[in-house]
This record gives structure tokens, sequence and C-alpha cells, in this order.
């Protein structure tokens, strides 16, 4: 159900609004490990095996058994050979003997205790241990890390590097993955102008498609890029009619909020179902969010930092929750020093650019350049949203701000 609202809606009311009535695509297919990089599994990995497969040495040093050594005074045993990692000791470590073990080696059968090589004298073929060595100290356990047979990765995980690299320690070679989400997108507005040509009067160059694209790659989708879509009537309705049937979601900027080409608006609602939300946020006020046919449709601002602020707050979940991502990541929100006074007025939620730093010991933010709306530079220059909740007034210089890093989609 989608929600219809006159009235504005907070930050936490729109969120929920549009995730409550996704769900994930159903579409499968196997890749090879290296090609599930930012793709979300489709089933769980079970461990084939046990990691490490091998109870196996933690240091260098030397594989004993703990029983030959004496309680309270140093211990002389017997050196019978050496176990490397992938090249194990073939004999048995018997009563009053030591084996000169490196780390990654399986443990010899017989020993269950390593001594560290730091702490130990050698004279001729013995080596002396001191005492006070504790039993099993510097083993790492077959199954220690994974256990054969359990979940190592839930179905609903996105792979980064520590995914892919923990797939592989699993000797696994291909995983379940769902189909990537297909993305439509388009420019709305008849004074966007395509890059690489002159400026024409009047024109400002598309960064909005840029934008979305970059975001959109970085999240995995499959990208229907639909270029700038003039404000005519006929030319948005195929625009709308040929994503919505190409794509699971239509992403557009611009022509959304109200009063502007209100023929858009219009069309998206004669369409389908869509709903057109003031949002109490700055910027990003206007969003539209909705079904045309089989797609969802998110009809973000025209203003290029709303359009990031929106893309996100908002839309980013629900594509990652629309590819199958569960749980969905936090939010992380801390608090910082901010240094310099801010000016805020209760009743909206404010995303500023921030940059923060760890300073002193402690974080520190401070805005980063011009905030006006279409201002990139200072989005680029941040590493932060510094989030100024709906109640909150003015700041002083050394107060206490809440700040959202980026986290590596800006
Ligand atoms: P609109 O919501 O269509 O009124 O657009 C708001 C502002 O954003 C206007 O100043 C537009 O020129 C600008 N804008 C809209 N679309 C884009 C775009 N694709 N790239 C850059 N600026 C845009
Ligand atoms: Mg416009």
């Amino acid at each position: 159900m989608i929600q219809h609202s006159q009235t504005s809606l907070g930050m936490d009311q729109a969120r929920q609004a549009i995730l409550t009535p996704l769900t994930a695509v159903s579409g499968w297919e196997r890749v090879s490990t290296r090609d599930a990089l930012g793709r979300v599994l489709a089933e769980p990995v079970i461990a084939p095996c046990n990691v490490p497969a091998h109870d196996n040495s933690a240091m260098d040093g030397y594989a004993v058994r703990h029983a030959d050594l004496a309680a309270g005074a140093e211990s002389r045993l017997q050196i019978v050979g050496t176990a490397f990692a992938g090249r194990p000791f073939s004999g048995i470590t018997g009563a009053g003997q030591a084996v000169r073990i490196m780390t990654g080696a399986e443990i010899p059968r017989g020993a269950d205790t390593i001594v560290v090589q730091e702490i130990v004298r050698i004279e001729d073929s013995s080596v002396l241990i001191p005492a006070g060595q504790k039993a099993f100290q510097n083993l790492r356990r077959a199954g220690e890390d994974l256990a054969e047979g359990s979940v190592a990765l839930p179905a609903g995980k996105r792979c980064s590097a520590a995914e892919i690299g923990l797939i592989a320690s699993l000797g696994i070679a291909e995983v379940s993955v769902r189909r990537r989400l297909r993305v439509a997108f388009f420019s709305t507005g008849d004074e966007i102008a395509t890059i690489g040509r002159p400026l024409g009067p009047g024109q400002v160059y598309d960064s909005n498609r840029y934008t979305l694209y970059s975001a959109l790659t970085l999240l995995g989708c499959e990208l229907l890029d639909m270029g700038v879509i003039e404000d005519k009537p006929e030319a948005l309705e195929q625009a709308f009619i040929d994503a919505s049937n190409n794509a699971d979601v239509i992403l557009t900027s611009g022509g959304v909020s109200v009063g502007e080409a209100d023929f858009i608006r219009e069309l998206m609602a004669r369409l389908g179902d869509v709903a057109f939300w003031k949002i109490d946020i700055k910027p990003g006020r206007p969003m539209a969010f909705g079904r045309i046919g089989n797609a969802w449709i998110f009809g973000l601002p025209g203003n290029p930092v709303a359009v990031m602020v929106t893309f996100y707050q908002f839309v980013k979940d629900a594509l990652l929750a629309l590819s199958g991502v569960s749980p969905l990541p936090e939010h992380i929100l801390f608090e910082a020093t901010i240094d310099s006074a801010i000016a805020k007025r209760p009743g909206r939620c404010e995303f500023l650019r921030g940059r923060l730093a760890f300073v002193g010991g402690r974080c520190t933010v401070s805005v980063a350049g011009a905030q006006g709306s279409g201002v990139l530079k200072s989005m680029s220059d941040a590493n932060c949203f510094i989030v100024l909740p709906e109640d909150q007034g003015d700041v002083a210089s050394g107060g206490s701000v809440l700040v959202q890093p980026f986290d590596g989609l800006f």
C-alpha cells in the first residue's frame, strides 16, 4: 500500500512508508566467487569444511606435550623434527620430545601445547623451556573460525571484500546471488543540457543523471539510462511507460515541486499509484513515491544536492531491500563537536555537508563550504552529513551535533 499524505511527513515516517510495501526481486543466478562482489546472496553459504581445516600453531616455536613440563622448573626436551605450514611433521611427538613448529603448521600428533621461540633456550639438539606454560596455549583449533556445516554467510548478505575472502577461504568457487535490480533513470526539464556541448542561454548541464549513474553503479544495479526528457506531456508519458515495461525501479529528477510543470505530477498519478510527499527535510522536501505498472518510482527533486540527500536517505535502502539485502545496513550516526555556530529553526530535519576529523582525541566537524542545494562542490568536499533533527534549534560553536559519515557511495 502506498501512503498518500497531504500533510508533510517526518524522516522516519517517510522511510517506513517507502520500505514497508517493498519485496525483493525473486530471480537469481550462479556466479563465480569474484563476480559475487557487490551482489546479494540468494541462499546461505554453508561451510563445506572446517576453517581452519586442521589444528595448527598460532606462533613460531616448539610443539610439546604439556605433561612433560615440570610445574616449577625449566624442562629440557629433545628436538626431533620440524613442522612447516603446508609440510607437516610426519612423526609422533613422544615423551620428552619437542618439534620445531612454524605459524600455521599442523600440530604434530602427540603434542598439545606451543611454546613461543622467544622464551626458550637451545642447547645442542635440546630445547629448554621455562616454567609457567599453560596447556593448549597458542593453538588454533580446527573449525575454530567456522565449523563444517555451519552457516558461514546468511542469505541476504551483500558481498564486499570480507565476504568474497570468506567464501574463498571455504574453497567455494561459485555462489547463488539475486539477479541485479534493473533501474531506469532520466532527467526532466527543458533547461537541462547534455554534457560535451556548449551551453545555450538559460541552460544548466545535466549533473543529476551522472550522480545517479554513479551511485546506482556502486550499488550493483543494472542501468537503463533514458537521457533527458523535455517537459512535454507526450514525451514524459512515453518515457514512463517504456521505463515501467523494462525496469524494476524508475528514478527521475526534477519536475516534482508544486507549481512547476504540474503535468508530471498529473502524469505519474494517472499512469500509476504515485504519492507526492512534502517531507520535513532540507534539502529535498518534495518527493514522489509509488508504482507505475510493475515498477517502483522515485520522483526526486531537481536540485543536485537534494537529489543526493534524498537518494542517500531514502532511495539507497529501498534499492538494497529490492535487491534482497536483509537486514538493511544500520544508519550510523554519532556525536561530534561543531567548530562554528549554526542557525536552525525547529520543524524540519536539515542535512548539511560536513567535514569530519579526529582532532585532539575528539571527533570534530566543520561545515564544508557553501550549502546551497545546487552546490555540488561542497558535497565533494564533505565526508559526512551533519544531521540536525526536526526539533533541533540553533547550535553554538563548540556544541555537539549528530553526524552521519558517508559510506563509500559518495
Ligand atoms: P525542478 O525541481 O525541476 O524545478 O528543478 C529544481 C532545480 O534543479 C532547477 O534549478 C533545475 O534547473 C535544477 N535541475 C533539475 N534537473 C537537473 C539536472 N538533471 N541537473 C542539474 N540541475 C538540475
Ligand atoms: Mg524542472
